[in-house]
C-alpha cells in the first residue's frame, strides 16, 4: 500500500493533468488539496478532451473516487458547471465518485466580484488573477469568514452565518469599490440552484479516507500549480493563494495523518510561466514564438499566451527540493524536436555572482540567466515508446537535466495522449 503525490515542480502547466490520468490505473482515489477553478488540467484520453478545473483528474477511470478536501476553493456554482461539461461527454458523476469535503469553504459570488475589482483597481500593477475569486476567497478563509460546505446541512444557522458575511462584503463593496451591494434574495438563489445541486456529495472526506487507507487502499494527491506559486516558498507576491507542495496535502484533504510515500515532481522540458511576476529565463521574438506555438502555450482557463523560455534548472531544482520529489515526470520533450540546439539554463548571475541557488523573490528581478546549448535531435519522436529508442541526442538531454536536478527522471512524456510515454524504472 502506497500513497503518491503528483506536483507541479515549476510555474504550473507542466502536464500534471497528463501524469495523473496516467497514474490512477494504479490508484483507487484520487485527492484534490488546494486551489481552486483558476487553474485547468488538460486530459486527453479515449473519452476526448477535457479541460478540469477544480474535479480531479481521476474523474475519467471506473471505480476511482475522487476527493475535493477541505483546503480547495469550492465554487459550486463553476464546480457544476464543469460536472456538467463531464457528465455530458458520458462520465457518470455520482456521490459515489465524487465526493466533496463538509470541512471545504465555499466560494461566494462575492468572491469573483472582489478579484475583478481589485484587479481594476490595480489597474498596470496588477498581479495577472484569473478573476475566478481564489485571492479574496483565501483571504477570507484566514479572517475566517466563509461558510463550511457542511454547513448547508444546517439551514438556520447557516442563513444566520451568511446574513453576517453578506452585511460586512456589502460595506466593503459598496465603501471600498463603490459597487452595488448583494442582496438576500441574490444568496438565496446561489444557494437553491448552485448548493442544492452539490449538496448531495458533500461528506466527512476525512473519515473517508481514513476508513480507506485502513482498508489497505491507495491514494493520490493531486497538485495545481506548482513549487514557484506556492504561497509561502514561491515567487512571493506572483504565487497563488494556496500551498501547492506535497506538504499540505495531507493537511488540504482531510486526513493531516496521511504518509505520502512517493511525490512524483511534473517538469516540463523547457519553462513556461502565465501571468506577471520574474521570470528570469524569459525568451522574446521570433525564438519566443516558434516555441510558444510548438507547445501551444495558452492558458487552459484563460486562453492567455504563455511567457516561455528555456527550461530552467534553478528554478527546477529548488522547485523539486520544495516538493520533495523521490522522481521526476519530464513532460513535452516532443516539443523540442525542432530545434537544432537547444538552451537550458544552468546557473543565473546576480549582483554579478554566478549562482546555482535559487534567489530570494526581491533578488529576481537582478538575476539574469546562465544559458548553455545541447545539440538537438531534430526528429519526430513522438511515437517513440522504449528508451532506447530515443535518438542519443534526446536521452542526452534527459540525462543532463537528471544530473542537474539530481533527482531521478522516471517518466518522459512524448505527447499528450495516454499512451505516449516511456517508463525508465
Ligand atoms: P497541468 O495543469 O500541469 O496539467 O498542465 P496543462 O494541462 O495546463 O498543460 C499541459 C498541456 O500539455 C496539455 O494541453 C497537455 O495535453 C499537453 N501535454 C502534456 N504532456 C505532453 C507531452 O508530453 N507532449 C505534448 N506535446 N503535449 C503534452
Amino acid at each position: 500500500m502506497a500513497n503518491c503525490a503528483i506536483v507541479g515542480v515549476n510555474w504550473g502547466d507542466e502536464g500534471k493533468g497528463r501524469m495523473v490520468d496516467l497514474l490512477t490505473e494504479n490508484y483507487d482515489i484520487v485527492v484534490r488539496f488546494q486551489g481552486g477553478g483558476n487553474a485547468g488540467h488538460t486530459v486527453i484520453n479515449e473519452m476526448g478532451k477535457f479541460a478540469l478545473h477544480l474535479l480531479p483528474s481521476g474523474i475519467f477511470r471506473d471505480g476511482v473516487v475522487n476527493v475535493l478536501g477541505n483546503g480547495v476553493a469550492l465554487d459550486p456554482e463553476n464546480l457544476w458547471k464543469e460536472m456538467c461539461d463531464v457528465m455530458e461527454k458520458g462520465v457518470a458523476i455520482t456521490p459515489d465518485n465524487l465526493k466533496i469535503s463538509d470541512r471545504a469553504s465555499l466560494l461566494m459570488p462575492w468572491h469573483r466580484d472582489l478579484d475583478e475589482l481589485e484587479e481594476r483597481r490595480l489597474a498596470d500593477k496588477k498581479f495577472g488573477s484569473t478573476k475566478q475569486g481564489i485571492a479574496p476567497f483565501y483571504s477570507d478563509k484566514y479572517q475566517k469568514k466563509t461558510v463550511l460546505a457542511g454547513e448547508l446541512f444546517h439551514p438556520e444557522r447557516l442563513e444566520a452565518h451568511l446574513k453576517d458575511l453578506m452585511e460586512w462584503k456589502n460595506l466593503i463593496l459598496t465603501s471600498v469599490y463603490g459597487a452595488e451591494p448583494y442582496t438576500w434574495d441574490m444568496i438565496r438563489e446561489w444557494l437553491d440552484t448552485s448548493c442544492e445541486r452539490i449538496k448531495p456529495f458533500v461528506c466527512s472526506t476525512g473519515e473517508y479516507l481514513r476508513d480507506a487507507h485502513n482498508e489497505g487502499r491507495n491514494i493520490l494527491f493531486e497538485a495545481q500549480l506548482g513549487s514557484l506559486r506556492d504561497l509561502d516558498y514561491g515567487i512571493h507576491p506572483y504565487t497563488t493563494s494556496s500551498n501547492t507542495l506535497a506538504a499540505y496535502a495531507p493537511v488540504g484533504s482531510g486526513f493531516p495523518g496521511a504518509r505520502i510515500n512517493d511525490v512524483i515532481g511534473v517538469v516540463k522540458a523547457y519553462s513556461t510561466c502565465v501571468g506577471e511576476g520574474p521570470f528570469v529565463c524569459e525568451m522574446f521574438g521570433e525564438e519566443a514564438d516558434r516555441l510558444r506555438e510548438a507547445g501551444f502555450e495558452y492558458g487552459a482557463k484563460t486562453g492567455r499566451p504563455r511567457r516561455v523560455g528555456p527550461i530552467d534548472l534553478v528554478a527546477t531544482r529548488y522547485g523539486a527540493m520544495m516538493q520533495a520529489a523521490t522522481e521526476i515526470a519530464l513532460t513535452k520533450l516532443d516539443v523540442l524536436s525542432y530545434m537544432d540546439r537547444i538552451p537550458v539554463c544552468t546557473a543565473y548571475t546576480v549582483g554579478g555572482e554566478e549562482t546555482r541557488e535559487f534567489p530570494f523573490p526581491a533578488a529576481l528581478d537582478e538575476a539574469k540567466p546562465v544559458v548553455e546549448y545541447l545539440d538537438g535531435w531534430k526528429c519526430d519522436i513522438s511515437g517513440v515508446r522504449e528508451w532506447d529508442d530515443l535518438p542519443r541526442e534526446a536521452r542526452e538531454y534527459v540525462l543532463f537535466v537528471q544530473r542537474e536536478i539530481g533527482v531521478p527522471i522516471t517518466y518522459v512524456s512524448v505527447g499528450p495522449e495516454r499512451e505516449s510515454i516511456i517508463v525508465r524504472k
